[in-house]
């Protein structure tokens, strides 16, 4: 099936320019201008959430992020929810604490916060650690007994990460490793979130299977839209 995929990675040239006008973020600048000015550079339209992540990542890499105010009025929070930050500077793109009835602690972008808490709804475990710089991935791999693809979170660099954490907790079946995005504890376990958060309407299961991890499982539909969010894409991705 080759490349024909609708599968772009990301260009240094792409990243330079989202950079470059992140960086004048002064909230007069939209994401439609950047996603029109990325599409006369390249000719490859972005989707919009993807730029938006983008942003924020690069942002958070090289330490520039530029706290924006914003409305908390504006954004829904769902009934079972209560903000725990007071301080709304992170952007709208920023993660705010949110508490759950159950006492659960979060972070949520706004635009989750009417979704609920994430782990009641058996979508996240454990909460994000907070400035911990050691390394992590995101990796996302593929079952082929399933037909479905898996979004998780290991500690430590690279495919080692991923096939210790397979040895430490396994899955009943054979999986191979499709992509992974090699960055911080934090801000892997934020990018983790935000694939799951996105990704919800294509769950696999939504009873327990009877193996750890069921809740990361997504329908392959979300290959093409989530493997721009990688930074690594093996060759195993193209023949799924
Ligand atoms: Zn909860």
């Amino acid at each position: 099936m080759g490349k024909n995929y609708g599968y772009n990675k990301w260009t240094e040239q792409e990243e330079d320019f989202v950079l470059e006008n992140a960086k004048a973020f002064d909230g007069t600048f939209t994401h439609e201008e950047i996603l029109r000015g990325l599409k006369q550079l390249t000719g490859v339209e972005r989707n919009k959430k993807s730029i938006q992540h983008k942003i924020s990542r690069l942002l958070a890499k090289y330490g520039l992020h530029n706290p924006q105010k914003i409305n908390f009025e504006s954004y829904r929070l769902h009934k079972d929810l209560t903000l725990l930050d007071t301080e709304f500077d992170k952007g709208s793109y920023g993660q705010y604490r949110v508490m759950c009835t159950q006492g659960h602690i979060t972070y949520k972008e706004p635009c989750n916060w009417r979704y609920g808490c994430s782990v009641c709804a058996g979508d996240f475990v454990g909460g994000i650690p907070q400035e911990d710089y050691r390394p992590a991935v995101v990796y996302l791999i593929y079952v082929e007994k399933l037909n479905a693809l898996k979004i998780g979170y290991a500690t430590g660099r690279g495919v080692d990460a991923i096939v210790t954490r397979f040895e430490r907790w396994t899955i009943p079946y054979k999986y191979t490793i499709v992509a992974y995005d090699q960055s911080t504890r934090t801000e892997a376990a934020e990018h983790e979130q935000w694939l799951l958060d996105n990704t919800l309407e294509y769950k696999t299961f939504y009873t327990s299977p009877g193996f750890d991890g069921w809740t990361e499982f997504r329908d392959k539909k979300v290959l093409k839209q989530i493997l721009p969010e990688y930074e690594t894409v093996l060759d195993t991705a193209f023949k799924i």
